[in-house]
This record gives structure tokens, C-alpha cells and sequence, in this order.
């Protein structure tokens, strides 16, 4: 019979206890093991078999067991120091407040979107590698004191559960979450009732929308939710599942988050008295229309400043960072353009802002550009000052992609910048690391992480090898669990499952492979030669052990196809021992991967993975990486912290190219990898490989960190586009006059030209250190020399007369005469020999712009 209602019951806590509420209603838990370890003690079975979850724990503990445990003093005295630490951790000052004590210019809060935040395996809202990035973020923020507000929506079904047929089929399933079971609480306004937003669509009643926050150590994190009473039902399915649906369910998704998530924001911020984000992050396209609704209140909004649209567009690009995430063009959001023209009419959700002027911030109006799509990435270049990628080579590859917006620059002025993706450290090292660590003093919740790097080297070999036995072992029997699940679902009966309990072995090298199956990562590429495979994996003496894992978007077939190969090849009774597929790729079965592995593999098709974080979570276990250099991998790789493998870039074959690098992967593990591994001294310790571990703890263990990374996001985007910010918007004169002279220098650009260049000072052989003197000529038109920098473009100059690794002067104004014309002139001294080239160039100055290239316009002779 189904329930035409249903709710939770949340459990009364007896008033000693009641800080174990406090506790599970902040997921700083998640990475917090004393935490945990108080959970644990209330009652580790259903600890374990809630899949340690402590809003469900909680739930199922029985009266008699909290009295009991409010009666242990034991007990009492643990949760009350678990309690004070979240205190401290909440409140204390840290990374952040103290360079603001310092007096530095730092955004009062900045707002975090993300379509997906993976947090914890019990708040599954997340699909994959974006997500869980979106996660650490908030955590590293948490740890650093940045104030971060984070943005989402709730999903009913998060993404989808995966399993398997008997044929190897990926099967999914979609388990509905009850939010009222989940570690997040509903935002009220101060009269009790449930905080609400609304959203005009057109052809429709309004679409409504609640708001639950979770709490991420410090940063709240705020989850929009349709499902609510008032809602007809095909709205109520607005927010049912991660990436699913058509591309108007997608464009509805997004319209709640990106519009309604800057409504979610005033709401939280209007009622808890948090201070307004000065800075909009959006990670990754989909979240691109919160800038509309940024539009919607500078220009016509109700009690807004009522700005004209240009002014308001340069108050949201000042103060909006763009990170986009993928070079892979399907990974790109784009919609029909009349589907995006029909709900931004009039009767939609920004009436006021004119749909052409929306229209044109999307619309792919470059050479080889499709103008029927409507392309969320272009729009978030548009509406954001700053952008980056994830990593260098990411970076360097977007600028490429996406040059046709500022077609005038090369490739290396693009102004897409780059920060390289980290982890965060508590959620991802396992605990017995950090207690090897804490055995030589490295504190565990200081922010010193150097005490730990140096603690490294002091490990003795001995014990750095057992503790990765030990979680080598947690993994076999972790797999184990999950295999014989697996089997079970795929229809086996206990009696054809013996095999299992040998299936794997702790003392044998461990290589991990887990990854979403998309084509571009190639899950099958270790089973191109399968004989080969076979000889590895059962090496007499060398044997390697594989651990597989991935989900396949339930889209793509393709993707299924190749899970099942992989299925399909480890089910065969000879090599099933060695070489096993794990369904459900997630948080859970993540945790205790990345520790249990030796080497993290990866196999990308260059250059498509924009940066990939499972093996920095490897690196940071002790994990030796053994990758294609692409991602952060081509940074990071030093030629002594794991292995590269070589890659057939430029083979235009496919499966030649496969063949290639498949043979090169076998190579490696066979002639060094295992061969290093398995290379034991008379203690029964493997040194060259401990000296491999030392050496990528060291050397990574600083560079993978989330802190890293969000430090540089404060550093390079969110200070500066603050500071700018503030700069335009005392009373929005600033962004007035930025307006105003943009579309002075659009118009008078037409008459600028570089008329006539002389130098002089060198001879006909001239030398280092010779000065060679610059005159410029330069048409000007109706613009002033304050409206631009001329510049001196000089550097290497190949055959084609193409300059390259080249430097910039800006040369001064000497001489004005009439009609607008001047003269520039500089003195370059030649500091290098060979082949010179140079050119003169004027480009629009302005010190709000963020980028020489920023407006696209350059003057050459
Ligand atoms: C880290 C992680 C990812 C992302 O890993 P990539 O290297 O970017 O593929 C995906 N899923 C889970 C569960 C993870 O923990």
C-alpha cells in the first residue's frame, strides 16, 4: 500500500545528549574521526549499518541506549570535547581573518554555485569529479575562514545507483532521499514559516521553490527544492535528479539555480543577517543566469538602484568569476535558441531585461560558432571578468577553444586564466596516514602542513609499509563485501560465491582505476591486448591486482558498452581473483580506494582531462600515480613521482594510437612498476618504492591541497574582482563612467590605426646590449592617449615572421599634433641574440579592465 504522505520523526535527545544534535547537524563531522568516534560509541552497529550516517543514527537508537549513554561519564566527557571542538572550529580565527586583520581588500562573502556538491556519501547530490570538487571547496574554504556561501539544488533521487545484470549490463536505480532524513534543516523566516522563492515562467504559475542549508563546517551550503505543496507536478519534478531529462527540464534546472539561487541568497541573507556576497563564483556554465538575475536587480528590480543595462552588466562582470571545467564540447551546456528566447520573454523570470540583449550574450557569433544555440559557456565568459580553467595544460587548451570571443588577440592573451583543482586533505587521507604523521609530532588540525611534509622522511620504512598493508587489507575486504553484493543482485547463488573470499590479495600490488565511463577516459584501454593483461595480472612472481570502478551517464551506451567489456573480462574464473569491477562508484567506495591502492592509473585521451583529482587523493595516501600527461599530471609529474605514460600524440588512427599507448602502459608496469614493488630489502621492505612514496608526498603533498587551491581563488580572482567591484559600485558611478568610456572607445575605434613606426640605433649588426629607439605614429580619431597604450610587441621571430615568446613595452606619448594624431616613443634595449622581430600595437587602458583583451580590440599597422 503506498502512503499518500509521509514524514520523519526527528528523535528527542535527553538534554545531556543534546549536543550529539549539534554534532550531527554540522557535516564537519565528515571529516572529523573524533567525531566520528563519538557516533561510533553510541552505537557502532547501527554506526555501520547506517552506513555511518548520524541524522539516521540518531533515528534508531532506542531510548533505553540514550539514557544510558547520558548516564556515561565516559561518554559525556568525549562528546563534550567533540562539542568544544566544533566550537573552536566554528568561531576561532583563521587563514582568513588574519590577512583581513592585516588590512587587505577581501570580499565580505563570496557565493559558490555548483550544479553538484559531493560532501559525504549520506548527502548524495552529486555525480562525479565536479561535484566533488564543488565539496572540497566548501570544506577548504570552511578551513581557511573563507566566508563562502555555497548554492545548489536538492535532488529527489541525487544521481542514480548503479548495479549490474547478469549480462554485465549497467543497470540504474534511483532511491528516493527523504530530505527530513538527510543532515540539512528547512530556512524559516523569523515568523516560522517555511522561506520560499518564486520564479515566473511563461505558459505557467509560478515556480516555487524552498530552501534547506546545510552546514559545512563554517560555510552554509543552500539547496533549492521544488518539491513543495503548491507546485503542479510537473514542476514538482524541476528538482528530480542530477543531469537527467530533456533540454528544457535542464534549462528549468538551471533557471532555479542560477536565478533562483540569487534569490535563495537574499532570502538567507535578509533573514540570518549575513553579509551580501560581494563576489558570484560559478563553477562550471550551469549556473550562468544567476548573472541575469544580477541584471534584473541593478536595472528594473523593485527597490533596486535602477542602472541602464550597460552599467548594470559592468557591475556583474566586475564581481563574477567563471571557472570552466571541461574541454570536451558535449560537456558544454547549449540550448536551443528559441527555447531560451520563449522563457526569457516578457512573462518570464527577468521581465525587464531585454531577451535580444540576453540572446547576444549567448550566442556563438564567432567563425565555425552555431547561431541556432544558445551557449551557457559563452554567456559565462561574458558575464564574468575572470575566468580559468583547472589546470595549466586546461587552461592553455581553453584559450584555445574559446579564442573566437576575442579573435584579435593570440592564443596566449585569451584572458582565461588557470588555478589547478586540489583535494581536501581530512575527507581524502585515511587516518591511519595521518597517524603515522602524528607519530613524529605533525599535528593533524593545525594549519602547519609543513610539520607534516617533514614528517615524512622520519616515518621509519618499516611502519610507512605496514600501515600500507594494512589498508591494502581494508580495501580486499571492502571489495569483497561489495563483489559478493554485486553478485547476488546479478542473480548468483551463495554457493557459486566461494571464490570470493580469495578474490584479491593484500600482499599483492594494487593498481586503482575508477572514473565516470566516458569515451575520452578510456576504462578499456589496459584490455587492448587481454593476453598481455593476462600475463600480468597472474605473473608468477610479479603479479598485479586491478581494482575497477565508474558509472556510465544512463545515457550513453557507449559508455555501457564499455563497462560490460570490463565486466565481461573479469568475470572469467581464470584472472577474476586478480582483476574485479566494483559498482556504484561513489564517496563510500571512494574513502577507502584511494588509501588501499599502490598506483592510481590513468588513461585519458590527451589532452581531454581538464584536471582529474582521484590521483592527487591517491598521491596523498602514499599512491604512486602512472598517467597520461594530461591534467595535472603534465604539471606535476617530475620524473621521479610516479610514471608518465607515453603518449602517440598526433597518431590520427585511433587504434593505432590505442595500440600504441596500451603497449607503452604494459611496458611500464612490467619492466618498472612491478619490478620496484616487488623489490624487497632483507627486512621484507621495498626501498626504492618507500623512496618513489617519500619523494611524491613530498613533492605533491603541498601542491594537490585544496587550501591550495581556494588560497589562490582568494589570491587571483576573488580580492581582485572585489576590489574592482568595490571601485564601481560607490553609488555605481564607477560603473557608470567604465560604461560610458567602453562605448566611447567601441565607437571611435574604427578611426585608430597605427600609421607609421621608425626606429633607430641599430646598426646593421647589432648587438646585445645595443638600445634600438621606437617612434610611433598613431591615429587616434575622436580618443585620448589616456584610452589606450601603445605598445612595443618584440620576441623571437621564426621564418613566417611570426613572433614568439614575446615581451611587451608600452611605449609614452612624446608629441601631439593635430586631428588626433600623436607620437610614441620608447627605448628597447636588446637583451637577447638571434633573431628579433617586433611590432607596435594599440589596445584600449582602461585600470578596471581586467585583461589587455578584455574588449577584443587591437589597432596594428
Ligand atoms: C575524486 C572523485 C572523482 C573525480 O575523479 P577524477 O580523477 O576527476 O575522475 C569522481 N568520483 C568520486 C567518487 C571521487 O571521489
Amino acid at each position: 500500500m503506498r502512503a499518500i504522505r509521509r514524514f520523519t520523526v526527528r528523535p528527542v535527545l535527553p538534554p545531556a545528549l543534546s549536543a550529539l544534535g549539534d554534532l550531527a547537524g554540522n557535516l564537519r563531522w565528515s571529516w572529523h574521526p573524533e567525531t566520528q568516534d563519538v557516533f561510533e560509541y553510541v552505537d557502532p552497529e547501527r554506526w555501520e549499518s547506517t552506513g555511518r550516517d548520524p541524522v539516521k543514527l540518531l533515528g534508531a537508537v532506542g531510548r533505553a541506549r540514550l539514557e544510558e549513554l547520558a548516564a556515561d561519564a565516559d561518554f559525556l566527557a568525549r562528546l563534550g570535547s567533540a562539542r568544544e571542538s566544533l566550537e573552536q572550529y566554528l568561531t576561532g580565527e583563521r587563514w582568513y581573518q588574519r590577512r583581513q586583520r592585516t588590512g587587505e581588500d577581501l570580499p565580505s562573502a563570496i557565493a559558490y554555485f555548483s550544479p553538484e556538491f559531493g560532501i559525504t556519501a549520506v548527502l548524495p547530490q552529486y555525480s562525479g569529479g565536479l561535484g566533488i570538487l564543488a565539496g572540497d571547496h566548501l570544506k577548504a574554504a570552511s578551513d581557511l575562514g573563507v566566508p563562502i556561501l555555497g548554492v545548489g539544488l536538492l535532488y529527489r533521487h541525487g544521481y542514480f545507483k548503479q548495479s549490474l545484470s547478469r549480462e554485465g549490463w549497467q543497470q540504474e536505480t534511483y532511491p528516493v532521499l527523504d530530505p527530513d532524513g538527510l543532515p540539512i534543516s528547512l530556512l524559516h523566516e523569523e515568523n516560522g514559516t517555511r522561506a520560499t522563492i518564486s520564479i515566473a515562467l511563461p505558459d505557467g504559475p509560478d515556480l516555487l521553490a524552498r530552501i534547506w542549508v546545510a552546514s559545512v563546517g563554517r560555510v552554509p551550503l543552500l539547496m533549492l527544492d521544488t518539491d513543495v505543496e503548491g507546485n503542479p507536478d510537473h514542476y514538482r519534478d524541476v528538482t528530480d535528479r542530477l543531469y537527467g531529462g530533456n533540454s528544457e527540464h535542464r534549462l528549468r534546472q538551471e533557471l532555479l539555480l542560477g536565478i533562483g539561487g540569487v534569490r535563495a541568497i537574499r532570502a538567507y541573507c535578509r533573514i540570518t543577517g549575513h553579509p551580501a556576497p560581494e563576489v558570484f563564483h560559478t563553477n562550471e556554465g550551469h549556473a550562468g543566469f544567476l548573472g541575469l538575475e544580477r541584471i534584473r536587480e541593478l536595472t528594473v528590480a523593485e527597490g533596486g538602484p535602477k542602472l541602464d543595462l550597460d552599467t548594470a552588466i559592468e557591475v556583474g562582470r566586475a564581481s563574477t568569476v567563471f571557472t570552466t571545467h571541461t574541454p570536451v564540447p558535449a560537456g558544454i551546456d547549449r540550448f536551443p535558441r528559441t527555447l531560451v528566447e520563449q522563457y526569457f520573454s516578457e512573462a518570464g523570470p527577468v521581465p525587464g531585461v531585454p531577451v535580444e540583449r540576453i540572446l547576444e550574450l549567448g550566442t556563438e557569433d564567432y567563425e565555425g560558432g552555431d547561431t541556432s544555440v544558445f551557449n551557457m559557456a559563452v554567456m559565462g565568459f561574458r558575464l564574468a571578468q575572470r575566468a580559468n580553467g583547472v589546470s595549466q595544460l586546461h587552461g592553455h587548451v581553453s584559450r584555445g577553444m574559446f579564442q573566437g570571443l576575442w579573435p584579435a588577440f593570440d592564443e596566449a592573451e585569451v584572458p582565461i586564466g588557470s588555478i589547478t583543482n586540489g583535494v581536501h586533505a581530512p575527507t581524502w587521507v585515511a587516518r591511519e596516514m595521518f597517524d603515522l604523521a602524528a607519530g613524529q609530532g605533525a599535528e593533524r588540525e593545525s594549519d602547519d602542513t609543513d610539520a607534516f611534509w617533514a614528517a615524512v622522511d622520519k616515518v621509519p620504512g618499516d611502519q610507512v609499509w605496514a600501515t600500507k598493508r594494512v589498508l591494502r587489507d581494508k580495501l580486499v575486504h571492502d571489495a569483497r563485501k561489495r563483489l559478493r553484493s554485486s553478485w547476488k543482485k546479478r542473480g548468483a547463488a551463495t554457493a557459486e560465491l566461494a571464490w570470493i573470499d580469495s578474490a584479491l590479495d593484500p600482499d599483492v600490488l594494487t593498481i586503482g582505476f575508477a572514473r565516470r565511463a566516458a569515451s575520452y577516459k578510456r576504462l578499456t584501454l589496459m584490455m587492448r591486448d587481454p593476453e598481455r593483461l593476462k600475463s600480468l595480472l597472474l605473473h608468477p612472481e610479479r603479479p598485479i591486482q586491478l581494482v575497477i570502478a565508474g558509472k556510465a551517464h544512463p545515457a550513453d551506451d557507449g559508455g555501457k558498452k564499455l563497462i560490460q567489456d570490463i565486466v565481461r573480462l573479469s568475470d572469467d574464473p581464470e584472472i577474476r581473483h586478480r582483476i574485479v569491477f566494483l559498482p556504484n562508484y561513489d564517496i563510500a567506495m571512494a574513502q577507502p580506494l584511494y588509501p588501499g591502492c599502490d598506483v592510481w592509473l590513468n588513461n585519458p585521451l590527451r589532452p581531454y582531462e581538464a584536471c582529474g583529482t582521484s590521483g592527487m587523493k591517491a598521491a596523498l595516501n602514499g599512491g604512486l600515480n602512472l598517467s597520461v600527461l594530461d591534467g595535472w599530471w603534465d604539471e606535476w609529474y617530475d620524473g621521479d613521482n610516479g610514471w608518465a605514460i607515453p603518449t602517440a600524440d598526433g597518431v590520427e588512427d585511433v587504434d593505432h594510437r590505442d595500440d600504441l599507448e596500451a603497449a607503452a602502459l604494459y611496458d611500464l608496469i612490467e619492466n618498472d612498476v612491478a619490478p620496484r614493488f616487488y623489490d624487497l630489502d632483507a627486512e621484507g621492505v621495498p626501498t626504492r618504492w618507500l623512496e618513489m612514496t617519500r619523494h611524491t608526498l613530498k613533492s605533491l603533498g603541498p601542491k594537490v591541497l585544496a587550501t591550495r587551491m581556494v588560497r589562490d581563488y582568494v589570491r587571483q580572482l576573488y580580492a581582485p574582482a572585489a576590489t574592482t567591484a568595490h571601485r564601481l559600485n560607490a553609488d555605481y558611478a564607477g560603473a557608470a563612467e567604465l560604461a560610458a568610456w567602453k562605448k566611447k572607445v567601441r565607437a571611435g575605434w574604427p578611426h585608430v590605426h597605427v600609421e607609421h613606426v621608425e626606429s633607430s640605433g641599430v646598426g646593421d649588426a647589432p648587438e646585445v646590449g645595443d638600445t634600438m629607439s621606437v617612434r610611433a605614429f598613431v591615429a587616434l580619431g575622436s580618443l585620448a592617449p589616456e584610452d589606450v597604450d601603445v605598445q612595443l610587441v618584440y620576441g623571437r621571430s621564426n621564418g613566417d615572421d611570426e613572433l614568439l615568446e614575446t615581451g611587451i613595452e608600452s611605449l609614452h606619448v612624446a608629441e601631439s599634433y593635430e586631428g588626433g594624431r600623436h607620437r610614441f616613443d620608447a627605448e628597447h634595449v636588446l637583451d637577447h641574440s638571434g633573431s628579433f622581430g617586433y611590432t607596435v600595437r594599440v589596445i584600449p587602458r582602461n585600470d578596471l579592465l581586467a585583461s589587455p583583451a578584455e574588449l577584443g580590440m587591437v589597432a596594428l599597422p
